[in-house]
């Protein structure tokens, strides 16, 4: 105990937002929580637990999604922000019988658990030239969409790193350098304000080490070696 109980004391515990990992044939379930050091683990809940349905694995609804209730009525989700130009979305489920329409989180405990009938693939929405992945479906850990400095197509930020961070043995491109050929990372320090002084060799090492002086924040493609 840290302090803040007594043993024998009671208390109400609430968890919420978190996704079930797993019931058994008792009706014991687990859920899936992040521990104190922020890793995903299994935590067993007792039979008391009060277990409110909040959404499906793929909630929330997307604009464009078709959705099918318990009843078999079928709900498209409509951003209805969209006439305000706002960039928060505004999700509406519209009933495709007639025009009714609902909040997704009140619709999903009338009438859930929702099934996804249909998610639209946006077919505008770049996919990340090296690893596939979107806006919508990021890389694990999180990644944005950036500039590719070899302008080939999109790139997300996991295959990016700037000249201030690369270590020595990394394998890297940069379309200035060697002709945008990999290259081997020998070492980098700081040299003026906001630069970087980068020294680099061609991977089978024929051409001798070249040292060139760029931006701190130079972006540069991750190509492998050591991390
Ligand atoms: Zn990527
Ligand atoms: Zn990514």
């Amino acid at each position: 105990m840290t302090g803040r109980f007594k043993v024998g004391e009671v208390v109400d515990i609430t968890i919420k937002g978190v996704r079930i990992n797993n019931e058994d044939a008792d009706g014991i379930v687990t859920v899936l929580a992040d521990n104190p050091l922020g890793a995903t683990t299994r935590y067993e809940m007792p039979p008391q637990a009060a277990i409110e349905r909040v959404g499906p694995a793929e909630w929330p609804p997307q604009p464009g999604d078709l959705w099918r209730d318990q009843r078999g009525g079928l709900w498209f989700a409509a951003d209805i922000h969209d006439v305000d130009e706002t960039d928060v979305p505004e999700i509406v489920m519209v009933w495709t019988h007639e025009d009714y329409r609902l909040r997704p989180d009140l619709l999903n405990q009338r009438s859930g658990p929702l099934t996804l009938v249909h998610r639209e693939e946006l077919a505008d929405e770049p996919k990340c030239r090296l690893c596939g992945c979107t806006e919508t479906n990021p890389c694990e850990g999180g990644c944005r969409r950036v500039d590719d400095p070899q302008t080939l197509g999109a790139l997300c930020s996991s295959h990016l790193v700037e000249a201030q961070h690369l270590e020595p043995g990394q394998v890297v491109r940069h379309q200035a350098w060697h002709g945008g050929h990999r290259v081997r990372i020998d070492r980098v320090f700081a040299w003026e304000a906001g630069q970087v002084s980068v020294f680099y060799q061609d991977t089978t090492a024929y051409y001798p080490l070249v040292e060139v002086h760029v931006a701190a924040d130079l972006p540069v493609l991750l190509d492998g070696g050591a991390r």
